[in-house]
């Protein structure tokens, strides 16, 4: 569904991502997971356009997306969480998730029925439902993480990108924010995602990566990173 290959990209003169490639098959999670600093977040950025690939190429569901401009990738059904709370915080919560589904009204993909899916949206998050005339920006952190991944559900997207979700989150918030990603999982959605809590990451994916220094060290089926000796000791903690 979204393929990455020999993506490269830097930040001036500074090289970040030295050939990425990766694959990220239909109705699957799959994680990518390294140390901070590693490039994860700069992978997602060159994936949905906020970032100009150097070299390489981005496909979605068969249809070369590399460097366009990221209204585009949206329009063509990639929905991309970013890492913090990028919510419109004058907006109110029920505007911010209509404003998710707005670029799906720009093009011909799957229009759809915004109030159902508003109403899914809203049961998938009931935080969110509680709050939906307040204004995004006094939600709380952990509320506003919700509101952007909710956001990204109203594209009612081909794929995900969901970039550490659960930053900043109180344990608790942490557990239902991997409940919902299990949820979408069952849904049938397809998600790439980044998260500090790799143990909690592999756990859900179906597939990983690990990145070091903006190159991928070692992939392959979760269940086999989650017992890799070399894996163990350096992201999950030695357990
Ligand atoms: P973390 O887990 O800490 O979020 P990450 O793996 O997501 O890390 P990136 O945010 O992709 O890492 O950063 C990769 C490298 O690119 C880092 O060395 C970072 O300092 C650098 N970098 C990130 N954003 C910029 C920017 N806007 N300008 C210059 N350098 C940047």
């Amino acid at each position: 569904m979204l393929t990455i290959s020999n993506l490269h990209a830097a930040y001036g003169k500074v090289q970040v991502l030295h050939g990425i490639s990766l694959d990220v098959p239909k109705g699957k999670v799959v994680t990518l997971i390294g140390s901070n600093g590693a490039g994860k977040t700069t992978t997602m950025r060159a994936i949905s356009g906020m970032l100009k690939p150097k070299e390489g190429t981005v496909s979605l569901a068969g249809k070369d997306i590399t460097g366009l401009d990221s209204h585009k990738i949206a329009r063509a059904g990639l929905a991309h969480s970013p890492e913090g709370r990028r919510v419109f915080a004058t907006m109110t919560v029920k505007d911010n998730l209509l404003l998710g589904a707005f670029p799906r009204f720009t093009g011909s993909r799957n229009r759809g029925d915004i109030d159902t899916d508003l109403q899914k949206a809203m049961e998938l998050f009931p935080r969110l439902r509680e709050r939906r005339d307040q204004l995004a920006g006094t939600l709380s952190g952990g509320e506003q993480q919700m509101l952007a991944m909710a956001r990204a559900v109203m594209l009612n997207p081909e794929v995900i990108l969901l970039d550490e979700p659960s930053m900043g989150l109180a344990p608790i918030l942490v557990d239902e924010v991997f409940r919902i990603i299990q949820r979408l999982k069952h849904e049938g959605m397809t998600m790439l995602l980044v998260e500090q809590f790799a143990a909690a990451a592999l756990a859900v994916a179906d597939y990983g990566y690990v990145l070091e220094n903006g190159k991928i060290s070692v992939h392959g089926p979760a269940a086999s990173l989650q017992n890799d000796p070399a894996v163990k000791a350096a992201y999950l903690g030695g357990n």
